[in-house]
C-alpha cells in the first residue's frame, strides 16, 4: 500500500518547499493539489513582488496559542536562510521597508525556484488532483484523492487556509485533522479590512493617515486607509488578527502627540484662539478628515470651545473609538487565524503527537504572523523543520 515515503497535499509555499527537502534526503515525494498551477497565493503575494521574509524575525511577531510554538523552527530557518535560498536560485531581494525583504525578480521567480528545487530532486508533483481525506493504515496512511486511494509512509498536510478562496483555499488540512483526532482553533479571517455597519465616513475612503491603532491589549502604528465600508491599511490589516466581534478598536489618529496639549497651545497663542477648529485640525490631519471628524463643532474659533467639548475633541483625536460590526472576511482575508492546534504538534518536527508520520506545515496550522513577510517565513520554517524529521 505504502507506494510513497511521504504525500504532500497542497503545493503551494509550505508543501513545494518540504518536498524539495525531503526528496534530497533521499525520499519518494509524491505532491498533490487541486489546482492548476503550484502555489498561486505565492504568485499574488506581496502585490506579485512577494514579501518573502522579514529581518525583525522572532515568535513574538506569531500569533498561537502556544506563543513558544515557534521558536524551534525560526531558530533553525533564519531570514538570512531563505535570503540565501533565493541566491542560490539567482535571486536577489528589496528592503522596501525597514526589514521587510521582497524577491527582486518578483513572485513568479519565487514559484520558478520552488518548481525548480522539486525538479532537481525528483519530486513528482501531479496538479488538478484534490485530496479528499487521509486515514491511519497500518503503520502508514491511506490518502484518498481524485484519483484513487494512495498509500505512504507519512503524509504532509501543507493545504493553508481559508482565505482567498480564488487561489485553491480549502478546510480540507482541517477536516484532516479533527479526522484523526487533533483539536482545531476554529478559523477566522485575519489580515484583513474591517467593516462598521453604520459607517458615516464613507465619504473619506480613499483617505489614508499615520495611527497607532489598539484593541483587545495588542497595539500597532502604521497607515490606516478610510474604505467606503470601514477601515483598512496596514495598520487596520495588523490590529484585525486580534479583534473580534463586538469589541470596539481605540484609535490615535495624532500618534506621539498630545491632543489636548495641543490644543492648550492654540488657545493661548496670541490670535489663535479665533482659528476655526478644522482648520487647527487641517495642520494635524488630512485635510478632508479635519474638516469631518468635528462634526458640527467644524466652524466653532477653538477660543469658544467649552472644557467637555476641548475634552471630547482631545479624545476623539488621541481615542478615537470605532466599533466594527465585521470583517470583509476571506475573500479579502490575507490569511487565516486559528487552525490545527499546536499542543497537538511537536514544535522540532511538525508532526502530531499521536500520529507518528503525519505533519502539518504552514498556514493550516494555529500561528498566524503578522503582516510584513512572516506568513511565509513561516511557510518555509515550518517546513524546513519537518524535512529536517522526515527520513
Ligand atoms: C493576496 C495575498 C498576498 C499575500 N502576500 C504575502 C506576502 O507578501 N508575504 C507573506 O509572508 N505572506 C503573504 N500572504 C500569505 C501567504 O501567501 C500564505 O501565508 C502562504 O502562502 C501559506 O503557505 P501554505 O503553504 O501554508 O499554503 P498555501 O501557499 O496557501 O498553499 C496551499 C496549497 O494547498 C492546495 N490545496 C488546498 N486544499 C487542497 C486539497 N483539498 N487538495 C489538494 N490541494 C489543496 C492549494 O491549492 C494551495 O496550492 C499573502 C496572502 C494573500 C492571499
Amino acid at each position: 500500500m505504502s507506494a510513497w515515503d511521504v504525500i504532500v497535499a497542497g503545493a503551494g509555499a509550505s508543501g513545494l518547499f518540504f518536498a524539495a527537502r525531503a526528496a534530497r534526503r533521499g525520499l519518494a515525494v509524491l505532491v498533490l493539489d487541486h489546482g492548476s498551477a503550484p502555489a498561486r497565493k505565492v504568485r499574488v503575494s506581496g502585490g506579485g513582488r512577494c514579501n518573502f521574509t522579514n529581518l525583525d524575525m522572532g515568535p513574538e511577531r506569531y500569533l498561537c496559542a502556544n506563543p513558544h510554538f515557534t521558536r524551534s523552527a525560526l531558530a533553525r530557518f533564519t531570514p538570512w536562510d531563505a535570503v540565501a535560498w533565493l541566491g542560490d536560485h539567482g535571486l536577489g531581494y528589496e528592503e522596501k521597508a525597514p526589514g521587510q525583504l521582497f524577491c527582486a525578480q518578483g513572485a513568479a521567480a519565487v514559484v520558478r525556484a520552488l518548481e525548480a528545487d522539486c525538479a532537481a530532486a525528483g519530486v513528482r508533483l501531479d496538479l488538478g488532483v484534490p485530496v479528499r481525506a487521509v486515514q491511519r493504515e497500518g503503520d502508514g496512511f491511506s490518502v484518498a484523492t481524485g484519483r484513487g486511494v494512495l498509500g505512504a509512509r507519512a503524509v504532509a498536510v501543507a493545504t493553508g487556509g481559508l482565505s482567498w478562496p480564488g487561489v485553491g483555499a480549502s478546510g480540507l488540512g482541517f477536516e484532516v485533522a479533527a479526522a484523526l483526532g487533533l483539536r482545531v482553533v476554529p478559523p477566522r479571517p485575519a489580515l484583513v479590512p474591517l467593516v462598521c455597519g453604520h459607517w458615516p465616513y464613507a465619504d473619506l475612503a480613499g483617505v489614508a493617515l499615520p495611527v497607532r491603532a489598539a484593541c483587545a491589549g495588542a497595539a500597532f502604528a502604521g497607515d490606516l486607509l478610510f474604505t467606503h465600508k470601514g477601515l483598512s491599511g496596514p495598520v487596520i490589516l495588523q490590529i484585525s488578527s486580534f479583534w473580534r466581534r463586538a469589541e470596539a478598536l481605540t484609535i490615535d489618529l495624532l500618534p506621539g502627540r498630545d491632543a489636548a496639549a495641543l490644543l492648550a497651545a492654540a488657545r493661548a497663542a496670541r490670535g489663535r484662539g479665533r482659528t476655526l477648529v478644522r482648520n487647527f485640525l487641517a495642520a494635524h490631519l488630512p485635510a478632508r478628515l479635519a474638516a469631518r471628524l468635528p462634526g458640527a463643532l467644524a466652524d466653532t474659533p477653538l477660543a469658544d470651545l467649552a472644557a467637555p467639548q476641548l475634552r471630547a475633541l482631545a479624545q476623539a483625536l488621541n481615542a478615537w473609538t470605532v466599533l466594527p460590526t465585521r470583517s470583509e472576511g476571506w475573500a479579502r482575508a490575507e490569511v487565516t487565524a486559528g487552525g490545527v492546534d499546536t499542543a497537538g504538534l511537536c514544535s522540532r518536527t511538525m508532526t502530531a503527537r499521536h500520529v507518528p508520520g503525519l505533519y502539518f506545515l504552514g498556514e493550516v496550522q494555529d500561528v498566524t504572523g503578522q503582516l510584513g513577510g512572516y506568513n511565509l517565513h513561516w511557510a518555509w520554517a515550518s517546513a524546513h523543520a519537518a524535512a529536517l524529521a522526515a527520513g
